[in-house]
Protein backbone atom coordinates (compact mmCIF):
# COMPACT_ATOMS: atom_id res chain seq x y z
CA UNK A 1 0.00 0.00 0.00
CA UNK A 2 0.93 3.59 -0.88
CA UNK A 3 0.25 6.46 2.02
CA UNK A 4 -0.09 10.34 1.73
CA UNK A 5 0.19 12.39 4.98
CA UNK A 6 -0.83 16.09 4.07
CA UNK A 7 -0.81 18.67 6.89
CA UNK A 8 0.72 22.23 7.40
CA UNK A 9 4.54 22.07 9.35
CA UNK A 10 4.31 20.92 12.74
CA UNK A 11 0.97 19.17 12.61
CA UNK A 12 3.17 16.16 13.66
CA UNK A 13 3.46 14.11 10.50
CA UNK A 14 7.16 12.87 10.81
CA UNK A 15 6.55 11.82 14.52
CA UNK A 16 3.39 9.27 12.88
CA UNK A 17 5.22 8.62 10.07
CA UNK A 18 8.02 7.16 11.74
CA UNK A 19 5.99 4.88 14.34
CA UNK A 20 3.41 3.59 11.60
CA UNK A 21 6.00 2.65 8.85
CA UNK A 22 7.75 0.41 11.89
CA UNK A 23 4.53 -1.19 12.40
CA UNK A 24 3.29 -1.62 8.65
CA UNK A 25 6.48 -2.12 6.90
CA UNK A 26 6.47 0.94 4.87
CA UNK A 27 9.33 2.76 3.38
CA UNK A 28 9.05 6.36 5.30
CA UNK A 29 10.32 9.36 2.75
CA UNK A 30 10.26 12.50 4.26
CA UNK A 31 10.80 15.11 1.87
CA UNK A 32 12.55 17.70 4.18
CA UNK A 33 14.91 15.05 6.20
CA UNK A 34 15.64 13.96 2.38
CA UNK A 35 16.75 17.67 1.24
CA UNK A 36 18.31 18.24 4.25
CA UNK A 37 20.11 15.04 3.76
CA UNK A 38 21.54 16.48 0.56
CA UNK A 39 22.37 19.89 2.00
CA UNK A 40 24.71 17.88 4.38
CA UNK A 41 26.08 16.32 2.43
CA UNK A 42 26.25 19.17 -0.35
CA UNK A 43 25.38 17.41 -2.86
CA UNK A 44 24.59 19.59 -6.54
CA UNK A 45 21.04 19.10 -5.32
CA UNK A 46 21.18 20.29 -1.76
CA UNK A 47 23.19 23.60 -3.04
CA UNK A 48 20.33 24.20 -4.90
CA UNK A 49 17.92 23.84 -2.41
CA UNK A 50 19.24 25.37 1.01
CA UNK A 51 18.56 29.30 0.40
CA UNK A 52 15.01 28.29 -0.48
CA UNK A 53 14.57 25.76 1.94
CA UNK A 54 16.34 28.29 4.34
CA UNK A 55 13.53 30.76 3.85
CA UNK A 56 10.83 28.80 4.19
CA UNK A 57 9.75 28.67 0.25
CA UNK A 58 8.92 25.33 -1.87
CA UNK A 59 11.70 24.04 -3.92
CA UNK A 60 10.71 23.67 -7.62
CA UNK A 61 8.47 20.59 -7.88
CA UNK A 62 11.41 18.84 -11.28
CA UNK A 63 13.69 18.97 -8.58
CA UNK A 64 11.80 17.65 -6.04
CA UNK A 65 10.09 14.80 -8.01
CA UNK A 66 13.13 13.87 -9.81
CA UNK A 67 14.26 13.09 -5.85
CA UNK A 68 11.43 11.44 -4.46
CA UNK A 69 10.87 9.27 -7.88
CA UNK A 70 14.08 7.53 -7.45
CA UNK A 71 13.38 6.93 -3.46
CA UNK A 72 10.27 5.35 -4.40
CA UNK A 73 11.59 3.41 -7.06
CA UNK A 74 14.07 2.01 -4.40
CA UNK A 75 11.16 0.89 -2.46
CA UNK A 76 8.97 -0.75 -5.13
CA UNK A 77 12.10 -3.04 -5.67
CA UNK A 78 12.28 -4.27 -2.53
CA UNK A 79 8.72 -4.70 -2.72
CA UNK A 80 7.64 -2.43 -0.37
CA UNK A 81 4.93 0.86 -0.55
CA UNK A 82 5.79 3.92 0.75
CA UNK A 83 4.56 6.44 3.28
CA UNK A 84 5.24 9.91 1.98
CA UNK A 85 5.43 12.81 4.46
CA UNK A 86 5.78 16.27 2.84
CA UNK A 87 5.32 15.14 -0.69
CA UNK A 88 3.47 16.29 -2.55
CA UNK A 89 3.16 19.89 -1.34
CA UNK A 90 1.70 21.18 -5.07
CA UNK A 91 -1.16 20.65 -7.48
CA UNK A 92 1.93 19.70 -9.52
CA UNK A 93 3.48 17.71 -7.43
CA UNK A 94 0.33 15.70 -7.09
CA UNK A 95 -0.04 15.08 -10.90
CA UNK A 96 2.93 13.88 -11.03
CA UNK A 97 2.92 11.37 -8.62
CA UNK A 98 -0.45 10.06 -10.11
CA UNK A 99 1.38 9.73 -13.59
CA UNK A 100 4.68 8.18 -11.92
CA UNK A 101 2.73 5.46 -9.53
CA UNK A 102 -0.04 4.59 -12.64
CA UNK A 103 3.34 3.97 -14.97
CA UNK A 104 4.52 1.35 -12.20
CA UNK A 105 0.92 -0.18 -12.54
CA UNK A 106 0.59 1.31 -8.68
CA UNK A 107 -1.48 3.99 -6.69
CA UNK A 108 -2.06 5.28 -3.73
CA UNK A 109 -4.39 4.04 -1.13
CA UNK A 110 -5.34 6.98 1.31
CA UNK A 111 -4.28 10.54 1.82
CA UNK A 112 -4.43 11.65 5.68
CA UNK A 113 -5.57 15.03 6.07
CA UNK A 114 -3.62 16.03 9.49
CA UNK A 115 -6.33 18.93 10.78
CA UNK A 116 -4.04 21.18 13.10
CA UNK A 117 -4.70 24.61 14.53
CA UNK A 118 -2.26 27.50 14.16
CA UNK A 119 -1.35 27.71 17.84
CA UNK A 120 -0.76 23.93 18.26
CA UNK A 121 1.92 24.08 15.39
CA UNK A 122 3.45 27.03 16.68
CA UNK A 123 4.23 25.75 19.38
CA UNK A 124 5.26 22.26 18.48
CA UNK A 125 7.49 24.21 16.07
CA UNK A 126 9.45 25.72 18.42
CA UNK A 127 9.98 22.82 20.47
CA UNK A 128 11.72 21.02 17.47
CA UNK A 129 15.21 20.04 17.47
CA UNK A 130 17.59 18.69 15.02
CA UNK A 131 20.81 16.32 15.16
CA UNK A 132 23.23 18.54 13.00
CA UNK A 133 25.30 15.62 12.17
CA UNK A 134 22.93 12.98 11.34
CA UNK A 135 19.42 14.83 11.40
CA UNK A 136 17.75 12.87 13.79
CA UNK A 137 14.53 14.63 14.99
CA UNK A 138 13.33 15.40 18.69
CA UNK A 139 10.99 17.38 21.10
CA UNK A 140 11.62 19.33 24.19
CA UNK A 141 7.90 19.98 25.06
CA UNK A 142 7.01 15.34 24.05
CA UNK A 143 8.12 12.72 26.48
CA UNK A 144 8.69 10.65 23.54
CA UNK A 145 10.78 12.31 21.84
CA UNK A 146 13.16 14.13 24.01
CA UNK A 147 16.57 13.45 24.24
CA UNK A 148 17.90 11.09 26.72
CA UNK A 149 20.85 13.72 27.38
CA UNK A 150 19.67 17.54 27.33
CA UNK A 151 21.07 19.42 23.89
CA UNK A 152 22.50 16.20 22.22
CA UNK A 153 21.36 13.56 20.01
CA UNK A 154 20.68 9.79 21.41
CA UNK A 155 21.95 8.07 18.05
CA UNK A 156 25.20 10.04 17.91
CA UNK A 157 25.91 11.98 20.44
CA UNK A 158 26.54 15.58 18.83
CA UNK A 159 24.63 18.54 19.65
CA UNK A 160 21.06 19.33 19.00
CA UNK A 161 19.69 22.88 16.86
CA UNK A 162 16.88 23.97 15.96
CA UNK A 163 16.33 24.40 12.12
CA UNK A 164 16.72 27.90 11.11
CA UNK A 165 13.27 27.61 9.46
CA UNK A 166 11.67 26.88 12.62
CA UNK A 167 12.25 30.61 13.98
CA UNK A 168 9.06 32.45 14.26
CA UNK A 169 9.16 34.98 11.67
CA UNK A 170 9.94 31.95 8.62
CA UNK A 171 6.98 30.15 10.54
CA UNK A 172 4.68 32.08 9.41
CA UNK A 173 5.97 32.27 6.02
CA UNK A 174 6.01 28.43 5.55
CA UNK A 175 2.23 28.35 7.09
CA UNK A 176 1.49 31.17 4.41
CA UNK A 177 2.99 28.85 1.29
CA UNK A 178 1.46 26.12 2.72
CA UNK A 179 -2.39 27.67 2.92
CA UNK A 180 -1.88 28.69 -0.94
CA UNK A 181 -0.03 25.54 -2.35
CA UNK A 182 -0.78 22.75 -0.43
CA UNK A 183 -3.95 23.08 0.79
CA UNK A 184 -5.28 23.03 -2.69
CA UNK A 185 -4.34 19.20 -2.25
CA UNK A 186 -7.19 18.49 -0.05
CA UNK A 187 -10.09 19.10 -2.54
CA UNK A 188 -7.70 17.08 -5.22
CA UNK A 189 -7.88 14.19 -3.43
CA UNK A 190 -11.13 14.20 -1.64
CA UNK A 191 -13.16 14.14 -5.18
CA UNK A 192 -10.82 11.05 -5.65
CA UNK A 193 -12.30 9.89 -2.91
CA UNK A 194 -9.16 8.58 -0.87
CA UNK A 195 -9.05 11.60 1.55
CA UNK A 196 -9.51 11.01 5.35
CA UNK A 197 -9.46 13.74 8.13
CA UNK A 198 -7.36 13.34 11.72
CA UNK A 199 -7.54 15.78 13.72
CA UNK A 200 -4.08 16.75 14.86
CA UNK A 201 -4.68 18.26 18.36
CA UNK A 202 -4.60 14.60 19.69
CA UNK A 203 -1.46 13.74 21.67
CA UNK A 204 1.00 10.87 20.19
CA UNK A 205 -0.63 8.00 21.80
CA UNK A 206 -4.63 9.30 20.72
CA UNK A 207 -3.69 10.14 17.42
CA UNK A 208 -1.39 6.45 16.57
CA UNK A 209 -5.11 5.17 17.91
CA UNK A 210 -6.98 7.00 15.23
CA UNK A 211 -4.65 6.19 12.46
CA UNK A 212 -4.88 2.39 12.87
CA UNK A 213 -8.40 2.28 13.29
CA UNK A 214 -8.82 3.94 10.01
CA UNK A 215 -6.13 1.38 8.25
CA UNK A 216 -7.94 -1.66 9.78
CA UNK A 217 -11.34 0.20 8.29
CA UNK A 218 -9.86 0.45 5.17
CA UNK A 219 -8.03 -3.19 5.61
CA UNK A 220 -5.04 -1.33 4.66
CA UNK A 221 -2.52 -4.20 4.44
CA UNK A 222 0.80 -4.11 3.24
P1 LIG B 1 7.63 20.85 7.64
O1 LIG B 1 6.70 19.73 7.31
O2 LIG B 1 7.81 21.03 9.08
O3 LIG B 1 7.36 22.10 6.89
P2 LIG B 1 9.70 19.63 6.08
O4 LIG B 1 10.87 19.06 6.75
O5 LIG B 1 8.68 18.71 5.51
O6 LIG B 1 9.06 20.55 7.19
O7 LIG B 1 10.13 20.64 4.92
C1 LIG B 1 11.07 21.65 5.12
C2 LIG B 1 11.28 22.46 3.85
O8 LIG B 1 11.77 21.62 2.80
C3 LIG B 1 10.04 23.11 3.28
O9 LIG B 1 9.71 24.33 3.92
C4 LIG B 1 10.46 23.29 1.82
O10 LIG B 1 11.34 24.38 1.67
C5 LIG B 1 11.24 22.03 1.53
N1 LIG B 1 10.34 20.97 1.02
C6 LIG B 1 9.98 19.83 1.67
N2 LIG B 1 9.15 19.08 0.92
C7 LIG B 1 8.95 19.77 -0.24
C8 LIG B 1 8.17 19.54 -1.41
N3 LIG B 1 7.40 18.45 -1.56
N4 LIG B 1 8.22 20.47 -2.40
C9 LIG B 1 8.98 21.56 -2.27
N5 LIG B 1 9.73 21.85 -1.20
C10 LIG B 1 9.72 20.96 -0.19
ZN1 LIG C 1 22.67 12.51 15.47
Amino acid sequence: MNVVFIGPPGAGKGTHATILSEKYSLVPLAAGDILRQHIRNKTELGRKAKDVIEKGELVSDDLVNSIIFHEIEAAFLQKKGVLLDGFPRTIGQAEALDKFLTGHRSALDAVLNFDTSEDMIIARLSGRRVCANCGANYHLRNPLLRPKKEGLCDKCGQPLTQRKDDQPETIRHRLETYQKETAPLIGYYRRKNILYDLHGDYDVNEFQDEIQTLFEKLKLTV
